[in-house]
């Protein structure tokens, strides 16, 4: 049967986001075999520096070497520089020389936890405990009753680094913050649900055992589970001075859903765009600009501190690229172009009315296209260039890429920033694009493996 004019005005004029299970089914197969490798990511790294360690292994294993500013490089080259542990940046050399401009994606591998306090270990009633400090927007009352791993790093006295992992292998302990029985919990009911457990009530059970002894001791509980750290890591009291500890989920990426299309795990915010960036970039073979992966931390707390974006190291290495090429970074710059690979708030239906429907991002939709953040009015927002926009819209069209727009929820409900600004000011354009996030920040956050695969399309058509 004919369409009327209405029918193919309606075509012609207007436009929608198509579900990608229903547009491109043979997908789905693809997503989940891509998705096997991003759920071992998750697994393998649950800390920066464990990012950071999984990251430069892939690199390595793909023909990555150190980059080393006293030599030259040639197209297809492919170098990488790890900064204090914690963050890392690729790069493949382009045909183009320099002054082109760079392909810069930047992704974020720090994730909302309970960092441990400088001095954690006490004994109250018989139960010794740590104390913790949350590390970037968290719900709190989401953290108790959930078993937690404790990962990180303690420097001895004599400078050796002691690497801590307890609780992710089978048959590990795991740890947990308490919450109180419905039947006595009439006085918190009435807390405002922000302060449903306050911050230091996030207090994690690490014993209940004392060491015996024929003397009487003071705190004998606590010099228990010290004896037990001492015994496992060769640790006294004193080396919490010098560490850096985080407890996280413990649980492993799990496929959520009966048919499987959901990736439900701690940290995707923002692994997942951490990986995908990551994989593009490996598999960028002679592309015609010049890539720079970042895989950068602090995000979560203002990208703040030297490992963040909003500190020079980013600039420092591009600055190095350029000096190396006889290129005027300027430039570069000027020339470059940059995603701001960050997860956004996936439409949740049972929460609807924080979200404005029609400029809100899907699961299942593909990568969503973020032109602006912010709060009150955009504000500390990066709000990218319509001329940009199209630039990075024919990239995704090109290469048969599923997007969508979004934005962080309805105006006026709050909101929230990321790397984009700090990118932004060093004149390089850049704009967010990353994937749909449902329980963000959540100990258990939920991604669709359509989406993810299709971010990781996305970025491979950039580093074209
Ligand atoms: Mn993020
Ligand atoms: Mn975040």
């Amino acid at each position: 049967m004919d369409k009327t004019i209405g029918q193919t005005l309606q075509e012609e004029l207007t436009f929608k986001f198509p579900h990608i299970g229903k547009d491109a089914p043979e997908q789905i197969g693809e997503a989940e075999q891509f998705c096997t490798g991003y759920k071992r990511f998750l697994d393998n790294g649950k800390t920066e520096r464990e990012c950071v360690r999984e990251a430069a292994a892939m690199l390595e294993m793909q023909g990555y070497v150190p980059f080393d500013t006293t030599k030259s490089y040639k197209a297809g080259d492919k170098v990488y520089q790890i900064n204090r542990g914690k963050a890392i940046l690729a790069t493949t050399f382009g045909r183009e020389g320099l002054e082109k401009g760079l392909r810069m994606n930047g992704a974020h591998i720090d994730s909302p936890r309970l960092d441990l306090k400088p001095n954690p270990v006490y004994e109250k009633n018989d139960l010794a405990y740590f104390k913790t400090h949350y590390y970037g927007g968290i719900r709190k009352y989401q953290w108790a009753t959930v078993p937690l791993a404790m990962h990180g790093v303690i420097i001895k006295k004599s400078g050796e680094v002691m690497e801590v992992n307890i609780g992710e292998k089978e048959g590990d302990p795991v740890f947990c913050i308490t919450d109180l029985l419905p039947h006595l919990a009439a006085d918190q009911n009435d807390r405002k649900l922000g302060d449903g457990l306050k911050g230091e009530e996030l207090n994690v059970i690490i014993g209940s055992l004392p060491f015996n002894d024929e003397a009487e001791l003071k705190e004998p509980v606590k010099l228990m589970t010290l004896k037990l750290l001492h015994d496992r890591l060769g640790i006294t009291e004193a080396d919490f001075l010098r560490a850096e500890i985080e407890l996280v989920p413990a649980q492993k990426a799990s496929d959520v859903g009966l048919d499987r299309s959901i990736i439900g795990a701690y940290g995707q915010d923002d692994r997942v765009c951490a990986y995908t960036a990551l994989m593009a970039e490996i598999d960028a073979v002679n592309p015609e600009y010049t890539t720079v992966t970042v895989l950068a931390d602090k995000e979560e707390i203002g990208s703040d501190g030297n490992t963040g974006l909003n500190s020079h190291f980013v600039l420092h290495y591009i600055e190095d690229l350029a000096e190396m090429a006889h290129a005027n970074v300027r430039t570069v710059l000027r020339n470059s172009i940059c995603l701001s690979s960050d997860v956004n708030a996936a439409y949740d239906p049972t929460f609807a009315s924080v979200y404005e429907e029609r400029n809100s991002c899907y699961i299942n939709k593909g990568c969503v296209l973020t032109k602006y953040t912010g709060v009150r009015g955009k504000a500390g927002s990066n709000d990218a260039s319509a001329e940009l926009m199209a630039k990075v819209i024919a990239m995704m069209d090109k290469e048969g890429v599923y997007w969508q727009i979004g934005e962080l929820g309805a105006v006026d409900q709050g909101g929230g920033g990321t790397i984009a600004k700090y990118v932004a000011a060093m004149d390089v354009d850049v704009v967010d694009l990353g994937v749909p996030i449902l329980s963000m920040h959540s100990p258990f956050e939920l991604s669709s493996k359509l989406d993810v695969y299709n971010t990781y399309k996305a970025f491979r058509a950039f580093y074209k």
